[in-house]
């Protein structure tokens, strides 16, 4: 997956509050953005999203992959920066190859999950197996979501979490 395809969807992420508790904003735009491509999609009481990708014609007998990410971020600021997390975008730009936030935390943990878990869904170039892309919430206060989850809302026995600060980390 390159990156020209993620940072768009990236992008749109920065605009969406997501602080951990009062993720109502990116449910919405995540069930929209399964809904409106035709694809499965769901969410449970505490605001866990799944959106599932059938297989590519030629993969149905591959195994199912959960791809996983938390909708939530870390909300930080400093001191002086008038930034509401409830409401107001990050403020992001480019220096030096970096993208950096003004005064706030950028929220890529786990806004690139979230993107590539997007990028993957939006690409039908792509040929794959089924892909259940789950989005949980409240990861940053204690993976409330996750505890939350019933056993059934996902069918995959492969997971994959886009969660990691470490390559190659199976933590
Ligand atoms: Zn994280």
């Amino acid at each position: 997956m390159k990156e020209e395809k993620i940072m768009p969807f990236f992008r749109d992420i920065l605009r969406i509050p997501r602080e951990s508790g009062h993720e109502e904003h990116i449910i919405e735009f995540l069930l929209e953005f399964g809904r409106s491509r035709g694809l499965e999609t769901k969410r449970d009481a505490i605001g866990n999203v799944l959106i599932t990708r059938p297989a590519s014609v030629g993969c149905e007998s591959w195994p199912t992959v959960v791809l996983q990410s938390h909708q939530d971020m870390v909300c930080e600021k400093n001191g002086g920066v008038k930034h509401d997390f409830a409401k107001d975008a990050i403020d992001a730009y480019i220096e030096d190859g970096w993208m950096k936030a003004r005064g706030t935390t950028l929220g890529a943990d786990d806004g690139i999950g979230i993107a590539t878990e997007l990028a993957i869904l939006d690409d039908k170039s792509l040929k794959l197996g089924k892909i259940e892309c789950l989005f949980t919430v409240s990861e940053e206060t204690g993976l409330d979501g996750a505890f939350a989850m019933s056993s059934d809302f996902f069918t995959g026995k492969i997971l994959i979490n886009l969660d990691s600060e470490d390559l190659g980390s199976c933590s």
